[in-house]
């Protein structure tokens, strides 16, 4: 039945679905074919009484080493868009560098510097991701989603969001497609920007090795990142079993063969009371800890 709705993968490993390649499993893998799809799905799911759970690329999340009993929900193939003008209009399954390349093509600023977030659309609008100055929401005009069954859209003056923060991480809506607006500019320019900013990246962050980008937002409280805090306190290095506190960036977690969810887990608490110990700062995680309850 499931079948119905998309391609469907059983007792599937979530070892190459989540970027700190924990290798959890889960009952079923669906990829619904399009939002029509979408929509059937959930309302099956709701009357079948399965768990579900959304997944983007997972590269914000820290799965749970437990098998999901339930079905995992992944939006490959909900990733249509279209540019018209200064608007565009796309599913929240694309990945936004695709977005942000095909819109810069068309000489449009405005996802420039989100070019090499490895996330999707749908996740980005809802950690309302951001990089160097810019944030997704700084483009958004409205956003769809499906809650309770039926496909609604917000304005973005109806939507709260803050530093790495919108409503949408406190409830079971599901992100569908979203409208941006951009601004016209020149495409070489922008994409020496994209370029810039790899460069950038590849320099200070351990792309090497499975992360899911930082662990904790940088405290409104200190002057410093939250990078900063962690080397300050020689933490660079540090680890539990294969979880380890990046040597070159302090502020990633790298897993460096077979860590599992507890190990990160673990090595998160260990980070957070060194620091707390020293400088009484709290730090706040940036990376979802995913319950399957
Ligand atoms: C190397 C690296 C660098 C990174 N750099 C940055 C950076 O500069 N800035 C930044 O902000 N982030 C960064 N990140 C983190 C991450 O890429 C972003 O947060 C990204 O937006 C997450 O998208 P995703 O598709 O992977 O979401 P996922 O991790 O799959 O999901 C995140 C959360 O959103 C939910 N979700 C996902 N899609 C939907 C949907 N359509 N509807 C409802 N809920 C949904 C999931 O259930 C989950 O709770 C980085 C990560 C890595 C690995």
């Amino acid at each position: 039945m499931l079948n119905d709705f998309g391609e469907v993968f059983k007792d599937v490993s979530l070892k190459n679905y989540n970027t700190y390649r924990i290798n959890t499993y889960a009952d079923y893998l669906v990829k619904p074919s399009n939002i029509t799809c979408l929509v059937n799905l959930i309302k099956y799911l709701n009357e079948n009484n399965y768990k579900y759970y959304i997944l983007g690329k997972g590269s914000n999340v820290i799965l749970p080493d437990t098998k999901f009993k339930g079905v995992i929900i992944n939006l490959d193939n909900i990733n249509n868009f279209e540019i018209k003008d200064n608007d565009v209009y796309a599913e929240a399954g694309i990945m936004l560098s695709t977005i942000a390349k095909e819109t810069i093509n068309k000489n449009l600023k405005g996802l420039e510097n989100l070019a090499n977030i490895p996330g999707t659309l749908g996740g980005a609008l809802v950690g309302n991701a951001g990089a160097y100055g810019t944030e997704i929401y700084d483009v958004v005009e409205d956003v769809t989603i499906l809650r309770d069954d039926s496909l609604i859209t917000l304005k973005k003056e109806d939507i709260k969001y803050s530093y790495r923060y919108t409503m949408f991480k406190d409830s079971m809506s599901i992100i569908v497609s979203c409208h941006l607006k951009l601004s016209k500019d020149n495409s070489k320019e922008l994409l020496k920007i994209v370029k810039d900013n790899q460069v950038k990246r590849m320099n200070t962050q351990p792309l090497k090795y499975p992360n899911a980008g930082s662990v904790f937002k940088n405290p409104s409280s200190s002057s410093y990142s939250a990078g900063k805090l962690i080397d300050e306190i020689n933490l660079k290095g540090y680890h539990i079993n294969d979880a380890y506190v990046s040597t070159m960036h302090g502020n990633f977690i790298v897993n460096m063969g077979n860590a599992t969810s507890k190990d990160i887990l673990d090595l998160i608490t260990y980070i957070k009371e060194q620091v707390y110990n020293k400088y009484n700062i709290e730090l706040e995680l940036e990376q979802r800890i995913v319950k399957w309850d």
